[in-house]
């Protein structure tokens, strides 16, 4: 099994149950366990800004499912939850489940790089991440603590005391 680390967002059509039907959708695939979840956070929106703020979580799953398997699987997840892509970069959207980090391995396909390229500089990733894994090194060496000390919070804001899982 490999650790895997997931991102979650999403800004419409009641943003927490949208992340808690991606929990149990995840949950629910093949040859995968859910390990822990984050708690919600709300975030203010990255790109265009005429959108609802999001809600964001990370999860870290355990699976047997090649990368590409994960990302189709993670694609049918948001089209299953009503997600529509349109031209415009980060608009608004009823899920986004992002690979962040799979294992320790690096790759950089056509569909899909790992760890995710936006990861490192996005506070609504890396404080649930550091929630759920405080002591994790990225593949590339950087210890996970050292880069929430450098990104700025930029609103972000804790909405649950607890996890979901
Ligand atoms: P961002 O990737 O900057 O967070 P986004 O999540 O809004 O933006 P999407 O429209 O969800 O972008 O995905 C665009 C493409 O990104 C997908 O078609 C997918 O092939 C590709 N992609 C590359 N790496 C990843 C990854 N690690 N996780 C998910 N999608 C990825
Ligand atoms: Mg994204
Ligand atoms: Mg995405």
């Amino acid at each position: 099994m490999i650790e895997v680390y997931i991102g979650l967002g999403s800004n419409l059509a009641q943003p927490e149950k949208q992340i808690q039907a991606a929990y149990a959708s995840l949950a629910a695939l093949p040859d995968t366990n859910l390990i822990k979840g984050s708690s919600l956070y709300r975030s203010q929106p990255m790109g265009p800004q005429d959108q609802p703020d999001y809600v964001n979580a990370v999860v870290l799953i355990e699976t047997r499912l090649s990368p590409d398997n994960l990302l189709q699987n993670t694609q049918l997840i948001e089209h299953q939850q009503g997600r529509i892509r349109k031209a415009n970069r980060w608009g608004p959207r009823t899920l986004d489940l992002d690979v962040l980090l799979y294992g320790s391995q690096q790759i950089d396909s056509k569909h899909l790089t790992v760890p995710h390229s936006g990861m490192k500089q996005r506070e609504f990733v890396l404080y649930p991440l550091f929630e759920i894994t405080p002591e994790l090194t990225l593949p590339c060496g950087e210890k996970l603590s050292d880069l929430v000390q450098a990104c700025p919070i930029n609103g972000l804001h804790k909405m649950t005391s607890t996890a979901l899982i």
